[in-house]
């Protein structure tokens, strides 16, 4: 539906601005640029945007979006929004800032406008480690909401199971508190089905005790890729609990901005976290640094509030076009398969191409959660900026799926399923899961408010 099929005019956005603390911003105005997404290639021209001042304005804007055949979409930060048509109102919550830590109960309450680096930072003064991903300007609900894989999650598993209560506006207008012992069907949705049913409104998430770790990135020359990646497939299926790793192979552009040992041509980096002592950490690690002769960086303890800095995230939105899928085992026709599409001598104009193990804890299946999937096995993520003078990326992109395609899984992890697409947005889920949070939503979304709700179950109904 578009906006032209709603009544809507933006007259009603504007009485609706009227009974809010915060703004609607429609288009053309100030404030209706915060609805852009990280990913600029994707242009969003949702009906307004809404930055919401409290919990209140939440709830009266779903009803007000229900009331006129309208769909709400939810934004933090942007990292995982998708372009929004003029029948959906964005909201916006970005101005709810509040963070604070309990160190006694090791509990952080969250808003939904925090973004990772800040709950890091806010822990780590009391010793305590926020169970964040690679990335510190992460929205932490947007993140916890899809279920979370961070850099230590074969120790600690999905970020999500760390969750223990929430606030959620559900599509239907209500707010409630979900936990174990409080609405545990919903708690159980908004632990990983990602916004689904609701506008999460406040989290608390279980802090562990940590404060160092053995940690870094190496990245090797072009001529080492093949030994590093061959070895790394190896190497990463043995590793204990204790580790957890990630493989890049880049293709960075020859600029300014990049280190100069990576500019302009192919390298390989090899991302790992240890929570073991220094001395097993490094002795485990060191099978894979002797895979080649490394160009750039080190590994060694690191204060756990800067585990995030070796993962060197971009910060700045930037257009790009990225696909994703899991694969069981790298085994030599993979690495062979990879290497063909997206090696040192294949030219391929994707920019990263990288592999995350998801092993140890991250297989642990706690009660009341929706992430599905949980077996072990490695995330691929290609990704390529686009820009005028970059070739066809989203040819290369399709190239490494197509060369790796024989050995995909046919699920995804949801967080790195940036898609609108139903069916592959699906295959993050389990059909029994995609079954629950479809039946769920006639009691919990009504009115099929949430506009992410309807890109999970439409078809499915
Ligand atoms: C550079 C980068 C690094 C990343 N690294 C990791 C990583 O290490 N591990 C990992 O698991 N993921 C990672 N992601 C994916 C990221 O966790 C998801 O895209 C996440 O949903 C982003 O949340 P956000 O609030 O920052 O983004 P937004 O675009 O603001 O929100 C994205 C989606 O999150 C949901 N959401 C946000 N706020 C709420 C809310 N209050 N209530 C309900 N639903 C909500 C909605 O579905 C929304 O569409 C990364 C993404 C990027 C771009």
């Amino acid at each position: 539906m578009s906006k032209g099929d709603t009544s809507v005019t933006d007259a009603a956005l504007s009485g609706l601005g009227k009974m809010l603390s915060g703004r609607v911003r429609l288009p053309g105005s100030i404030g209706y640029e915060r609805s852009t997404p990280f990913n600029s290639a994707l242009i969003s021209q949702p009906a307004g945007v809404v930055t919401v001042a409290d919990q209140s304005d939440i709830a009266t804007t779903i009803r007000f979006a229900a009331d006129h055949g309208m769909r709400v979409a939810v934004q933090a930060t942007g990292h995982g929004t998708m372009a929004q048509g003029d029948d959906v109102l964005v909201i916006h919550t970005g101005d709810l800032q509040s963070c604070s830590v309990d160190p006694d109960r090791r509990l952080a309450r969250v808003a939904p406008g925090v973004r990772a680096g800040r709950l890091v930072r806010a822990a780590a003064d009391h010793g305590l480690a926020a169970l964040t991903g690679s990335s510190p300007g992460v929205g932490v609900v947007g993140y916890l909401s899809g279920g979370g894989i961070g850099p230590l999650s074969s120790t600690f598993g999905v970020s999500s199971d760390y969750v223990r209560s929430l606030e959620v506006i559900t599509g239907d207008g209500v707010l409630r508190r979900v936990s174990l012992d409080e609405h545990p069907d919903l708690f159980w949705a908004m632990r990983g089905g990602r916004g689904a049913l609701g506008v999460i409104t406040a989290v608390e998430v279980e802090l562990p005790a940590l404060t160092s770790v053995y940690a870094g990135t190496v990245v090797f020359p072009p001529e080492h890729m093949e030994a590093v990646l061959r070895t790394w497939a190896d190497w990463s299926a043995e590793l204990p609990d204790a580790a957890t790793t990630s493989l890049t192979m880049m293709n960075l552009p020859a600029s300014p901005a990049v280190p100069a040992p990576l500019a302009g041509r192919p390298t390989i980096a090899v991302s790992y976290a240890s929570v073991a002592s220094p001395q097993r950490a490094e002795a485990l690690f060191a099978p894979m640094r002797a895979a080649g002769t490394p160009i750039l960086g080190e590994t060694g303890q690191l204060a756990y509030a800067d585990l995030a800095s070796i993962f060197n995230e971009p910060t700045d939105p930037m257009p790009v076009c990225r696909d994703h899928v899991i694969i069981g085992e790298l085994t030599t026709p993979v690495v062979d398969a990879l290497l063909s599409a997206a090696g040192p001598t294949s030219s391929t104009t994707v920019t990263t191409v990288e592999i995350r193990r998801l092993a140890g804890a991250f297989a642990q299946d706690p009660p009341l959660s929706a992430v599905s999937h949980r077996d072990n096995g490695y995330a691929l993520t290609a990704t390529g900026v686009v820009s005028p003078d970059a070739g066809d990326v989203q040819a290369d992109v399709n190239k490494v799926m197509a060369a790796v395609a024989p050995w995909t899984s046919p699920t995804l992890v949801r967080n790195f399923t940036d898609t609108d697409d139903p069916e592959t947005l699906r295959k993050s889920y389990s059909s029994d899961t995609v079954a629950r949070l479809l039946a769920m939503s006639n009691n919990y979304d009504p009115s099929r408010v949430m506009a992410v709700n309807g890109e999970i179950t439409s078809t499915a109904r």
